[in-house]
């Protein structure tokens, strides 16, 4: 399997080298040249989520052989994950999969728990013998998922750049107390979209290139540019509808929506490959918050950043900028790496673009307002006893929005990104916890009792931990940032 570049198809490489690299260098994404497909899913059945993750990367990365890929999956998906890895939950009929019960508590540890071993694997085949610098931004999550995975592994060191009001205090502290000699954590004083273009400059800084090469470094990204953080993540797709069938809940062959919170399009991404590959998808419900780029996107075929970035209590999808989406068109499209590469440019330039041509009716766009996820939080806790985090609520109004306007009733998987003590203000207020005079780790207790949920041990352990980064910087300074971070003169 060969990836190839979005913006140029003449760029072909393999799988150990678009991991490495992270993106391409005419700031494309790689893609698999083809998408691989499932003789049978109905033959995945038996299989736990190991081999099913063995099985379905395998398809994708295969210039490793199987004893490197195995030894990845058997160290990624162990028992820093609980409650088997990824429980489906069917919560009056409509079913949850929860994504959320690894060392981070949010769905970022499916793959970033793995990155970090696919990394250190590809750069043995590609015998690199440099030092990896890690390069991420992020909207709280991944930051935090890539630091758990990369903390004290040799030959790597990773630089996180976080907005600095952009995240709830539970990730910022998540952050902040991460130990690990090869960890660094930056504040942005930006947004998201500052943090992650500003590394998108570095990646495209040759001057600055050269100095890390000099410097005996290289840098590759965790970000879901990265293609080794998006094809672990289609294997819970896979893993949900096969629990599904397995408990009896789907007819052979029976179809099913998905509905994933949507910011960086890598989630949704992952089930829209899930579905070339073999599942049996109807729709795929992309549900936005307040930024709604993506379901204006979907519902006119414009792309239109000029707006103000909102702050939202789902920080994870406070983005203008989704990266991945430039995938998703790079295939609707025909591959036509020319016209994608002209979108982005203008993109970049003026902050539009328009592709009212192509055929993206796989997708349902709509977005939530601030109230309704309060609404959409309380209605399922009053009404099933369940918890959900504000992304997921944000899943569970559009899927609500989706069945009113449509009357389709298709069943649906919705992807539950987050624990709902990671942000637990906005879930504590919306099931009628007074929060007033407060602070945080009371509110969360408060939100245990109540619920007469256990409070994740992460979090509790947050309370007495030391800050240990304390480094801050304006969005024009993040390369003099990595620079004096790594000593470099
Ligand atoms: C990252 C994140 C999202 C958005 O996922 P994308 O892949 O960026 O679309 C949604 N919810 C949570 C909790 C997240 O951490």
């Amino acid at each position: 399997m060969k990836y190839i570049s979005t913006r140029d198809k003449g760029i072909s490489i393999s799988s150990s080298e678009a991991i490495v690299q992270g993106i391409s260098m005419d700031g494309g994404l790689f893609v698999p040249e083809r998408l691989p497909k499932v003789d049978d899913i109905e033959n995945l059945m038996d299989k736990d989520y190991k081999e099913l993750a063995y099985e379905i990367m395998s398809k994708f990365i295969t210039d490793f052989g199987a004893q490197r890929l195995r030894h990845c999956v058997d160290k990624a998906y162990d028992d820093k994950f609980v409650e088997g890895i990824v429980p489906v939950k069917d919560i009056g009929g409509v079913y949850f999969l929860e994504l959320f019960h690894g060392p981070t508590l949010a769905f970022k540890d499916m793959a970033l728990s793995i990155l970090p071993h696919l990394l250190k694997e590809a750069m043995e085949i590609r015998g690199v013998d440099r030092e990896i610098v890690i390069l991420t931004a992020t909207s709280g999550d991944t930051g935090k998922a890539a630091l758990e995975g990369f903390a004290g592994v040799d030959g790597i060191k990773i630089v996180v750049f976080y907005p600095e009001d952009g995240v709830s205090e539970i990730q910022k502290l998540q952050m902040l107390t991460q130990n690990g000699d090869n960890t660094f954590v930056v504040g942005i004083e930006g947004d998201f979209d500052d943090a992650q273009n500003g590394v998108k400059k570095l990646f495209n800084d040759q001057n600055f290139i050269k100095l890390m090469n000099d410097n005996g470094y290289i840098l590759s990204s965790a970000n879901s540019i990265n293609i080794g953080r998006l094809i672990p993540q289609i294997v819970y797709y896979f893993h949900g509808y096969l629990t599904l069938r397995r408990q009896g809940k789907l007819r052979k062959g029976e179809k099913i929506n998905i509905a994933v919170p949507t910011g960086n399009f890598g989630n949704i991404l992952a089930a829209y490959y899930g579905k070339e590959m073999g599942i049996p998808v109807n729709k795929l419900i992309c549900a936005s918050n307040e930024n709604n780029i993506l379901s204006d996107f979907i519902n006119t075929g414009e792309y239109d950043a000029r707006r103000e970035l909102i702050l939202t209590s789902s920080p994870s999808m406070d983005i203008l900028i989704s990266s991945n989406l430039e995938r998703l068109l790079f295939h609707l499209s025909g591959e036509d790496a020319n016209l994608i590469d002209q979108n982005m440019s203008k993109l970049s330039r003026e902050g539009f673009y328009e592709m009212k041509s192509i055929d993206i009716s796989d997708f349902y766009g709509n977005y939530s307002e601030e109230e309704e996820v309060g609404e959409a939080i309380g209605d399922i806790f009053n009404e099933n006893g369940y918890l959900i985090d504000p992304h997921t609520a944000v899943a569970y109004d559009i899927y609500r929005k989706y069945s009113l306007e449509t009357k389709d009733d298709t069943k649906t998987l919705i992807s539950a990104t987050a624990s709902p003590f990671k942000f637990g203000t906005k879930v504590a207020k919306s099931i009628g916890i007074d929060i007033e005079g407060k602070d945080q780790f009371e509110t969360l207790e408060n939100l245990a009792l109540k619920t007469g949920m256990e409070l994740p041990q992460e979090i509790r352990s947050l309370r007495e931990k030391p800050i240990l980064h304390k480094n801050n910087c304006d969005k024009e300074s993040m390369r003099e940032m990595v620079e004096k971070l790594l000593g470099i003169e």
